[in-house]
């Protein structure tokens, strides 16, 4: 989604021109502030409320289905006007923001009182304060706390030669988590579908690009920005500001292009929070290739993290998160984007893992204290733009506390892994007198807001409790007196209350009003106003009360208010600490959630290396077991082993020096015997293995995984809207162009979606072009069980099936997979099972021998005699192949010029050609 739409350089806004004498001083004001921040929607405060107006109101109370009213006229017209009060103002800012809207929050920056003081026509002083993206929120309430909530912003440097580098660099304000990397134009779809970023920020050119610009335009809140904001030239200085420091060499190792989109990211951060700058960690840097690449096709098509059908539920995330904290939902979430392609640091969290496996009680320990422990990184973000509250700083106090009891659990851990001991040491960090500063301020029981004052404990300081004191024992003689006011006048029911508006008030119902209101008593009891069923008064006594009320009252919340700010400043020069002990704290959390379900569900450590290969024994579907287990079904474990055969398969080939190619597994066998799940269940376990998890199976050996493709037939592909056959063909050509030796390829039923013969065709030559060029380890299934015939002549195709019984007429799945092939689909008594009418199923069965009476297999065997091995194209050796006998004997007649001849030469020709003939055995 793309809301077209600039956000402004701050001020030397223009003068919007119709803004002449006519019209209010608050309207001119109002268009001021609106003509600075163009494309957002403002958010004008008035009192208690927030107020939109024009074609704003408009826009907002469709969105919000809110009354659209009317204030004042503008230039003769009615003015449109609709508003949100301000108490209930974030859950409508979700709302806007959740549709793409962008909105700057204009608040009053003084009292009205001293507005009037000005001046009968002077206006409340009013400023935007903030600008409200999607990218850039850190309240609660507008975030997930599951997932991480990302600012992208994308920078292009142009290469004479095409290759176009792109520059990325993402940041989540809410946790402070600031990444940087560089990838090819090729590589944008997969890294962007990884990123999946909330707000997307390009410069004008790269948005109009006629290449990249219908990718980037799917993103989502897409904002294209003026080149400034992308300048290579000044992008180090501004980096350098935000930071705060004289060079960023020792922050972090940028290249230029990655500083550029760095800077950009920083200077929108800047401009929506107006003047307030966030902390974020210095950009770390993602070197290329350190991340198993995963394009958005195969991301959604294995339902990684979220099914195809857009749910959380149902997705491998899903699955396997047993995280207690958000954070550490949000590491996990995290993680599964990116499977590493290190076989030593997935070793290194693999090792953090065992050492949960292994040691259960400390694992249960751990989780306990999890659970207590308060999202650190995102109360401190808000802390550090002024939008936290005393519930932000008791999570602090909770964290230090948690992270100094799951310290002391880890110390009693007997020989734990480098990764846990980085873990303990961030957790030392964080002082724990700052925990007891924070334990000693705060009350129990805190209001969110600090605005609501009472959250500063008693005796924490003498001014304060003094202040509250004199409010208190105010309010007491509030009370004395409404005693006294009823005893003189005779209503027994006469109350004292208090409301914004009238402030502390005398009411009696109805009945009793006139006594008050005659003689004598009306010399003491002012009317103020009258409702239906009561009468309200003042008094001189009450006024003054009310005064001193209100003073002891401001004095306390102000001081509470400095308190606040004192604690805060605390928490933020002990920053740097706490953010590393929430980062510890998710990173203890993903390793002990990963450990208890490893136990829970029997997974094993993978053995994961360099090599080639893909061995799994007994692999199973990590969700479709769940789903299984929950209706009490088994599921079957199946084995797949892609790893390269051991000579003489394939036979070394001269000069290449590749000893090294996978295996591609066709499998055939009836619809819903379990294709697509073995299928799915391998490169879910690649996955898995990269992630540095357990895996699902009895055992794993992999080679690392480079990229990863997945691709559904069209005929499956539903859910993606626009299952055609073009897109499947677009991602086959991908996977053909793109997949190398290192890469895991899993193919469902290409070819499906045209006519069987094209379809057959095209899986055909397809198989052959994996076998031949892209040397990948390989997944392919298939009805075409003419395919099958091709094993003979691939050294490294070898074909599998799923088992199914026949009995009775009908199937019976066993779910297993062997060595061999399905000579049929079933497909027709699958239409059974599925209840399709008698007479239909019949017909079916006598087309079905008619067709097969016809035999495909017949051509499937002559196709494979001709085989054209050598017409495919190897990707080493892409010099044309040296010329065949049938060509060199041709060329050799034609050198031959007979009339030049004598009869010697002549004959001596005829041997020599007769000598370059083949061989006959
Ligand atoms: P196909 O692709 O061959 O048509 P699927 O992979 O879609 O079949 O599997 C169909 C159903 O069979 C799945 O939804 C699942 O419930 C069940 N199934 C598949 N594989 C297994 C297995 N290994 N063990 C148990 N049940 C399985
Ligand atoms: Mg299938």
């Amino acid at each position: 989604m793309t809301i077209q739409q600039s956000i402004p350089a701050p001020p030397d806004a223009a003068q919007p021109a119709e803004a002449a004498a006519r019209v209010t001083p608050m309207m001119e004001q109002y268009l001021e502030i609106k003509a600075a921040n163009p494309g957002l929607l403002l958010f004008y405060r008035m009192g208690d409320f927030y107020e939109l107006f024009f074609e704003d109101a408009e826009i907002a109370s469709r969105a919000l289905g809110i009354m659209l009213t009317k204030r004042g006229k503008h230039q003769g017209m009615d003015i449109p006007m609709c508003g949100v009060p301000v108490e209930r103002s974030d859950d409508y800012l979700h709302r806007l923001i959740a549709l793409g809207h962008r909105v700057a929050v204009c608040e009053q920056m003084e009292d009205p009182a001293a507005a009037r003081a000005r001046g009968n026509k002077s206006v409340v002083r009013r400023d935007v304060v903030r600008l409200v993206t999607p990218g850039t929120l850190t309240e609660d309430t507008l975030l997930d706390a599951r997932t991480n909530n990302y600012l992208l912003a994308i920078a292009r440097a142009r290469a004479s030669s095409g290759g176009d580098r792109i520059g990325l660099a993402w940041i989540d304000i809410s946790t402070s988590e600031f990444i940087v990397t560089e990838c090819g134009t090729g590589e944008l779809a997969a890294t962007l579908s990884r990123i999946n970023p909330n707000e997307v920020i390009v410069t004008d050119a790269l948005y109009g690009d006629p290449d990249l610009g219908p990718l980037l335009r799917e993103l989502p809140a897409v904002t294209p920005l003026t080149r400034d904001v992308f300048d290579s030239a000044t992008a180090e200085r501004r980096l350098c500001d935000y930071f705060a420091v004289a060079t960023m060499d020792g922050l972090s190792a940028m290249s230029r292009l990655e500083a550029t989109a760095a800077a950009a990211a920083v200077t929108y951060i800047d401009r929506t929070q107006v003047g307030k700058r966030p902390p974020l960690s210095p950009p770390s840097r993602e070197a290329a290739g350190t991340t198993m690449a995963i394009d958005p096709a195969t991301r959604a098509n294995l339902e990684l993290t979220r099914t195809l059908s857009g749910e959380r539920r149902g997705s491998l995330l899903d699955a396997i998160d047993r995280t207690v904290t958000p954070a550490g939902s949000r590491l996990l979430a995290q993680r599964l984007a990116a499977p590493l392609t290190d076989s030593g640091a997935i070793a290194r969290r693999l090792d953090a893992i065992a050492a949960f496996v292994a040691d259960s009680a400390a694992r249960d320990d751990i989780r306990t204290t999890l659970r207590a422990a308060p999202d650190m990184s995102r109360a401190l973000a808000r802390l550090s733009v002024g939008r936290g509250g005393p519930r932000d700083i008791a999570g602090l106090r909770d964290g230090i506390f948690a992270a100094a009891a799951a310290l002391a659990r880890l110390q009693r851990l007997d020989d734990p892994p480098p990764e846990i001991i980085a873990v303990m040491d961030a957790m030392r960090c964080p002082s724990r007198e700052l925990a007891r500063e924070f334990e000693r301020a705060l009350a129990d029981q805190l209001p969110l807001i600090k605005r609501d004052g009472g959250f500063v404990r008693e005796g924490y300081e003498a001014a304060l409790d003094e202040a509250r004191n004199l409010r208190d024992a105010s309010r007491l003689v509030v009370a004395a007196m409404q005693a006294r006011y009823a005893d003189e006048t005779g209503v027994k029911g006469l109350k004292i209350r208090h409301n914004n508006v009238l402030g502390y008030f005398v009411e009696v119902t109805a009945q009793h009003g006139d006594r008050l209101m005659a003689p004598p008593l009306n010399a003491i009891f002012i009317h103020r106003q009258t409702l239906a069923g009561q009468i309200r008064f003042t008094t001189a006594e009450l006024g003054e009360i009310e005064a001193k009320i209100a003073n002891a009252g401001d004095r306390a919340l102000g001081l509470e208010l400095e308190i606040f700010e004192r604690l805060c400043a605390l928490a933020m020069t002990a920053s740097e600490d706490l953010r590393a002990a929430a980062h510890a704290f998710a990173m203890l959390d993903v390793a002990t959630a990963l450990a208890k379900l490893a136990v829970d569900d029997n997974y094993v450590r993978p053995e994961v290396d360099t090599s080639l290969t893909f061995a799994i024994e007994g692999g199973r579907h990590p969700v479709v077991e769940q789903a299984l287990k929950r209706d009490g079904q088994p599921f079957i474990a199946n084995a797949c082993d892609l790893s390269p055969v051991p000579p003489p398969y394939p036979p070394p080939q001269a000069g290449e020096g590749r000893v090294g190619a996978g295996q591609i597994w066709l499998i055939t066998g009836p619809n819903m015997a379990g294709k697509s799940t073995f299928l799915r269940q391998n490169a879910l376990i690649a996955i898995l293995a990269q992630i540095g998890s357990f895996v699902p199976a009895a055992r794993a050996r992999i080679g690392i995984v480079d990229r990863l493709f997945s691709r559904v037939g069209a005929a499956d592909d539903l859910a993606r809207g626009r299952s055609t056959f073009m897109v499947e063909m677009v991602e086959t050509a991908i996977i053909l162009n793109q997949a190398s030796e290192r890469s895991l390829v899993i193919l469902d039923e290409i070819g499906r979606g045209t006519a069987t013969f094209d379809g057959l065709s095209i899986a055909w030559a397809a198989i052959e072009h994996l076998h031949e060029s892209n040397r990948c380890r390989a997944l392919f299934a298939t009805h075409y069980h003419e395919l099958t015939a091709l094993s003979a002549k691939l050294p490294r195709l070898f074909n599998a099936t799923v088992r199914v019984k026949e009995w009775q007429g009908d199937v019976v799945f066993l779910h297993e997979v062997l060595p061999g092939s399905a000579d049929r689909s079933y497909g027709i008594q699958v239409a059974r099972l599925a209840g399709l009418p008698a007479p239909v199923i019949a017909r079916a069965k006598s087309v079905l021998a008619k067709l097969e009476a016809q035999d495909r297999g017949q051509t499937a065997r002559a196709l494979v005699d001709d085989l054209p091995l050598f017409a495919v194209p190897s990707r080493a050796a892409a010099e044309p192949a040296p010329p065949s006998e049938a060509e060199q004997l041709i060329e050799a007649v034609a050198a031959l010029h007979p009339d030049e001849m004598s009869p010697r030469e002549a004959l001596e020709a005829l041997y020599a050609l007769k000598a370059k003939l083949p061989k006959t055995p």
